[in-house]
C-alpha cells in the first residue's frame, strides 16, 4: 500500500479516482469539522439539523468507503454499534469503552509508543496504525451499580 498524507477528503476522493457528488461533499464537510467519535446515526441527525439532504443509505455507504480508504477508522464498540473517527485526529490514542453506556474516552499512554517500537524492531514489521480498545465500566456506571446494591 502506498503512503499518502491527504488532509482533505476532497483530495482523497479525486486521488482514488472517485466522483465527487454533492452528497459526499456534504458528508465530508461534516466529518472535517467533527472532533468527536461519531456513528452513522449521529451524522445523519446533525446533517438533518443543517438542512443537508443526505439519505441514511448514502451515509452508510460513504462511511464504509472512507473506512476502506483509511480516512476514518471504525471502532468496534458492541455488536451492531460502530463508531468512527477521522484518522487525521487519532494521533495514536487508545480508547476506553464503557460496556454499559457505550461512552468512548480517548487516552494516550507511553505504553503505546513502546508497543510500537517493539513491534517494529522485533518482527521487522512496518507498522501503519495501532488500535487499542479497552473495555470496562466508566465512573458513572460504576457509581450507578454501587447505588443499586
Ligand atoms: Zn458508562
Ligand atoms: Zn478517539
Amino acid at each position: 500500500m502506498t503512503q499518502h498524507s491527504i488532509h482533505s477528503s476532497k483530495d482523497l476522493l479525486t486521488s482514488v479516482g472517485l466522483k465527487r457528488t454533492k452528497e459526499r461533499d456534504m458528508i465530508f464537510r461534516e466529518l472535517e469539522n467533527r472532533k468527536d467519535h461519531f456513528n452513522a446515526e449521529k451524522l445523519y441527525v446533525s446533517l438533518q439539523r443543517k438542512k443537508a439532504r443526505v439519505s441514511r443509505p448514502t451515509i452508510y455507504r460513504t462511511l464504509k468507503l472512507l473506512e476502506k480508504l483509511h480516512f476514518i477508522e471504525k471502532l468496534d464498540i458492541k455488536k451492531n454499534c460502530f463508531y468512527y473517527e477521522p484518522i487525521s485526529q487519532r494521533k495514536d490514542h487508545g480508547h476506553l469503552i464503557c460496556e454499559q453506556c457505550g461512552k468512548i474516552m480517548d487516552f494516550s499512554s507511553h505504553g503505546l509508543e513502546t508497543l510500537k517500537s517493539e513491534v517494529c524492531n522485533d518482527k521487522d514489521f512496518k507498522l501503519d496504525n495501532i488500535s487499542v480498545q479497552v473495555f470496562g465500566l466508566c465512573r458513572d456506571c460504576q457509581r450507578a451499580s454501587k447505588n443499586k446494591n
